[in-house]
């Protein structure tokens, strides 16, 4: 694993920086990418960043810490997206763990001449693909890495750039990837929130720009997919929810707007299993699995193309939005008898 001097010493001249994060970015992925920005620039780099696709409307605000209006999305402004990744001399790969990942930015990462620098905290990160790699898993967020990676620059260069900017967007990710610290939270993620409220963070303001900047069609759908689309399955612990592409048109469905949903079902009592299937535009299924204790990184690899972490992951599937709840579970089924999770129950069958 990389140290903080290899870090402290690549950037000890200003640079031409691409920060860049995966499809969907989500809070975290946002967050750290903001966040790395806004102290990168006060120390006097030039900061670019990139993502494949849109992030949700509601987490937009997080940019606004940052100086640089250069967030830029491969899917809208493609060349300009390479021109920024070749013409870096620093590339910054933020929450997520292989190149592959990164799907529309793969190319790009694969072929730019600068070091690359992994900072992130999914399980099994491609070591080889990166110059640099700052990998730990058990961190409940990147962002709560990323703070104390750049804690540890500012006392090893003996500078207090980590101020507030870069804090708000770091307890940003902190609270979404944690679900506002209810899950993968440790000592150190609530001694890093509190040295972050100690540096100026309002608590309150963030979880409210983070959880309360939704439009009202967001809960008509919850509502609706809660009333007609939940599926439980007692004998495998399991229940899953559908986003088709009707559905997606009746609630004039945005990016991010499903957030959480995949989380709620593991409310119910005996439920081990949760899972989100929604038509991606691209004809396939986008999935989301969580679990409350077995691990569904590995069910996402082995059959949705996909990874993550322990108890929430995702993935893709070339099949229509409509069958993959059939297919989940007899997935699932399979999955359970091989890692032998649990007994399942013939009687209910
Ligand atoms: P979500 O269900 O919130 O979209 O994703 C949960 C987690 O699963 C993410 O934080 C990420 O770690 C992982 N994940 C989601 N989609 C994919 C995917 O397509 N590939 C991989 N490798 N991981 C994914
Ligand atoms: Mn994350």
């Amino acid at each position: 694993m990389a140290e903080i001097q290899d870090l402290k010493d690549i950037l000890s001249n200003p640079r031409k920086i691409a920060i860049v994060g995966h499809p969907n970015p989500d809070g975290d992925c946002i967050g750290s990418m903001c966040g790395l920005c806004a102290y990168l620039e006060a120390a006097g780099h030039e900061v670019k960043m990139a993502t494949p696709d849109r992030m949700p409307d509601n987490l937009s605000f997080i940019t606004d810490y940052t100086k640089s209006k250069n967030f830029l999305y491969k899917e809208s402004e493609p060349e300009k997206v390479s021109a920024m990744i070749k013409e870096a001399d620093l590339v910054f790969c933020l929450d997520f763990n292989n190149l592959g990942r990164s799907k529309s930015l793969e190319h790009d990462l694969r072929q730019c001449g600068a070091p690359r620098i992994l900072i992130d905290h999914h399980p099994f990160p491609a070591l080889d693909e990166f110059a640099m790699a700052f990998s730990e898993p058990q961190r409940s967020s990147t962002c709560e890495y990323m703070y104390d990676i750049l804690k540890e620059l500012d006392k090893s260069n003996g500078t207090r750039l980590l101020g507030i900017e870069c804090a708000n967007a770091l307890f940003c990710g902190i609270l979404t990837d944690t679900n506002v610290f209810s899950n993968s939270v440790t000592p150190r993620t609530l001694s890093i929130a509190s040295e972050m409220m100690d540096l100026g963070v309002d608590k309150e303001c963030l979880q409210q720009k983070v959880t309360g900047g939704y439009r009202p069609e967001r809960l008509s759908l919850l509502g609706y997919l809660l009333e007609n689309s939940l599926v439980f399955n007692d004998r495998l612990k399991s229940a899953y929810m559908i986003i088709d592409s009707a559905t997606k048109k009746r609630f004039d469905f945005r990016n991010g707007e499903s957030e959480g949903f995949v989380n709620i079902p593991l409310s119910i009592k005996g439920v081990e299993f949760s899972a989100l299937f929604s038509h991606n535009d691209d004809g396939g299924t986008r999935v989301s699995l969580r679990s409350r204790q077995y691990p569904v990184n590995k069910l996402a690899e082995k059959y949705f193309g996909g990874g993550g972490h322990l108890k929430a992951a995702g993935g893709r599937i070339d099949m229509e939005t409509e069958k993959a709840g059939m297919y989940f579970e007899e997935c699932l089924e399979k999955y359970i008898m091989d890692e032998k999770l649990f007994e399942l129950n013939e009687d209910s069958k």
